[in-house]
């Protein structure tokens, strides 16, 4: 087993500059969301290179899958590649270093069959596009193509030791829409029912809120919308807030609070207000990855944060 890591190894190693060079040059190309056709054209070019088995577009047209290996002789095994990009501020949350990484993987693994002789089992590499909102393994599990999958992994770069943060929360997306109405905020101002003023109050009243809240928990917020004209009274106005916490029952203490703060905002200001809420996190999971990761050596015991 060692002389077969020693080669997974070895063979990152040699190929430094090769995989430095993937990671730069979609860093310097970034694309949003199913739009990465630079970078699917990039790894899927890469792999070929390699001699992996090469399906491009797979069931999206900026995924690809890159085998090799067979299923007979043991685990089927992939490497996931992120590569999409954020609006403005390019490849800001690294997704060239999770394709980079990737490729370093599949490459790793490439020369422990070579050292062995043999393909140890299957492996897949998986080009998975639009992580940023845009649901793309999502729609690839839904595809099915993760159903025969032993194991998937996948690195994400941080700016410190993340397998023990505790920043990784439960988290609430909640869309919050008020409706007033109308009016000319000049000659019939109090015809008016202010939304962008619900908007305001609310926002102010999570700051509140913030000064009585654990120091792990966070709410931030934004306001999408605040009106057509500065001559309109403010018809509607739109805000997202992301709600965490660490554990379930703090999670549904603190957005209770939240949907209390939202709720008195319409009130004070006679608008109505509605909510949406997606549940897009499960802490959970997260002790699960500490706990896989202790296991395997990854991180150790006392950097377990306490409240788990
Ligand atoms: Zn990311």
């Amino acid at each position: 087993m060692d002389n077969l890591k020693q080669a997974a190894c070895d063979a990152i190693d040699a190929a430094s500059t090769y995989l430095y060079d993937i990671s730069q040059d979609i860093w310097s190309n970034p694309e949003l969301s199913y739009n990465e056709h630079y970078a699917h054209y990039v790894l899927t070019r890469v792999q070929e290179e390699k001699g992996f088995c090469v399906e491009k577009k797979y069931k999206i047209d900026t995924a690809f899958r890159a085998t090799i290996g067979c299923k007979e002789n043991g685990p089927h095994v992939v490497v996931i590649c992120e590569y999409d990009a954020l609006p403005e501020i390019g490849h800001a949350c690294g997704h060239n270093l999770i394709a980079e990484s990737g490729v370093a993987a599949a490459l790793g693994i490439q020369a422990a069959f070579l050292k062995a002789g043999r393909p140890l089992g299957l492996l897949s590499v998986l080009g998975t596009p639009a992580e940023e909102g845009g649901g793309g393994k999502v729609r690839l599990i839904k595809e099915g193509v993760f159903d025969d999958v032993n194991v998937a992994m996948m690195l994400h770069p941080a700016p410190m030791d993340s397998s023990h943060a505790d920043f990784f929360l439960a988290a609430n997306l909640v869309k919050v829409k008020y409706l007033g109405k109308a009016s000319h905020a000049a000659a019939f101002p109090w015809e008016g029912i202010n939304a962008l003023d619900a908007a305001v109050t609310c926002y102010q009243t999570i700051s509140n809120l913030r000064q009585q809240m654990k120091p792990t928990w966070r709410v931030h917020g934004i306001i999408t919308n605040g009106g057509v004209k500065p001559n309109i009274i403010p018809e509607e106005s739109n805000m997202e807030f992301i709600i965490r916490a660490p554990t379930k029952a703090e999670f549904d203490l603190l957005t209770k609070k939240c949907l209390e703060c939202f709720e008195s905002a319409a009130k004070a200001t006679s608008c109505k207000v509605c909510f949406f809420l997606s549940f897009i996190f499960i802490t959970k999971l997260f002790y699960v990855y500490r706990k896989i990761s202790i296991k395997s050596d990854v991180i150790s015991p006392d950097r377990y944060p306490s409240y788990v």
